[in-house]
């Protein structure tokens, strides 16, 4: 489904479209994880909600086939089952990320469906997981809404962040797990360097991604042993063997604060509608090369769009990497070069402020409305 809709795209010319729309219908999360720079927000912004109808609006706005729900945990917005139903009834697939803490207590509120997977935060075993969100006992809460959702019939995932701490021996003895667990695919990827995360220390770079995963790949049969949910070429741009510029309106985000510019990592500035997003973003200005915020980025969100549309002008490569699985030795492909990339731009604070200012100036409206 997903790539009769990217060749459908190439056929009417479309030059640049999404994949997978980001939703994130709230910021407010349970957990505070060292690697995580989504949250810090003052507790006005923190308690703000997407409402339904402006979810599946921004669904039908943007059109991708698949819908992933991030946040903050989306467990904690309450008409999220509505929005999830809604998604399915247009045919959508949906990734509903959590980090599993509410899940036990809210799966009898989802239907399964082939157009419904749980993925579930996990970064690693027990020891790895619990550091990783900074609190103890949430792997074992975690694996046990794991089961819970095998045993009523739902597709489940797990979405996995390494770090420059990760350990390939032990990261592979992980993945061995997770077929006895009942999982049904990985996704993978390095973890970004938000500049709001608490901890700046353990994010990787390139090069380190490159070997990091070349020496987990090693330790599973080039990767083959794993059932990844991502296209072969993109855990192949991961082990340095393709060179990819990023595409980030592959995957579009829209936050409580409206269309993200650029990505779903960056916030640096918002649109009101997907249209002013595509048409109104100097895309040009952001991607490995472009930009300094964007140097060591090798994400998912960036580079899994450029990726697949590499395998559909490339298949035959793409079949032979997904039969061979990824090459762990050898020489990398070329870095790109870093020398022409513009400066970061900090521009956190004003965005809240502006944010706060909207929020405030939006009330009485609201009120004169409902009078
Ligand atoms: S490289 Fe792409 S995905 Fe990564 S931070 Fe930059 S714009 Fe976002």
């Amino acid at each position: 489904m997903v790539g009769s809709y990217v060749v459908r795209q190439r056929l009417t010319g479309r030059k640049r479209y999404p994949l997978v729309l980001m939703l994130e219908p709230l910021f407010r999360c349970n957990l505070a994880c060292a690697g995580c720079g989504k949250i810090d927000y003052p507790d006005e912004i923190l308690n703000k909600r997407i409402p339904v109808a402006d979810a599946l609006e921004a669904v039908d706005e943007c059109g991708a086939p698949v819908v992933s729900i991030a946040g903050g945990e989306p467990l904690l917005h309450k008409e999220l089952p509505q929005i999830v139903e809604g998604i399915i009834a247009r045919r959508k697939f949906v990734y509903l990320c959590t980090n599993a803490l509410l899940m036990m207590k809210n799966l009898k509120k989802y239907k399964p469906s082939p157009f419904f997977v749980w993925s579930v935060h996990l970064d690693g075993d027990q020891e790895m997981h619990d550091k990783s969100v900074c609190q103890d006992g949430v792997y074992e809460r975690a694996v046990e809404a794991i089961k819970a959702a095998k045993d009523m019939g739902f597709r489940v995932n797990i979405n996995c962040t390494l770090f420059n701490n990760s350990v390939p021996e032990r990261v592979a003895a992980f993945f061995d797990t997770l077929k006895p667990m009942g999982v049904d695919g990985i996704t993978v990827s390095p973890g970004y360097a938000y500049e709001r995360a608490p901890d700046q220390q353990h994010f990787l770079n390139r090069t380190k991604t490159k070997e990091l995963f070349r020496d987990i790949f090693r330790r599973g049969n080039n990767g083959r042993n794993w059932s990844f949910s991502q296209s072969s070429l993109f855990l192949d741009f991961l082990a340095g063997n393709q060179s990819y510029h990023c595409t980030p309106w592959g995957n579009p985000t829209r936050t409580v604060f409206g269309w993200q510019r650029p990505c779903y990592l960056l916030g640096e500035g918002y649109a009101k509608t997907f249209r002013e997003l595509m048409e109104g973003t100097d895309w040009d200005a952001y991607g490995t090369g472009n930009y300094e915020k964007c140097a060591d980025c090798m994400v998912h969100s960036g580079y899994e769009a450029s990726a697949v549309n590499d395998a559909i002008a490339h298949p035959i490569k793409a079949a032979i990497t997904a039969m061979r699985g990824m090459r762990t030795e050898g020489p990398m492909v070329p870095e790109i070069p870093l020398h022409a990339q513009r400066p970061a731009q900090y521009m956190f604070e004003r965005q809240v402020k502006e944010q706060m200012v909207r929020m405030h100036s939006a009330e009485p409206k609201k009120q004169a409305a409902g009078r």
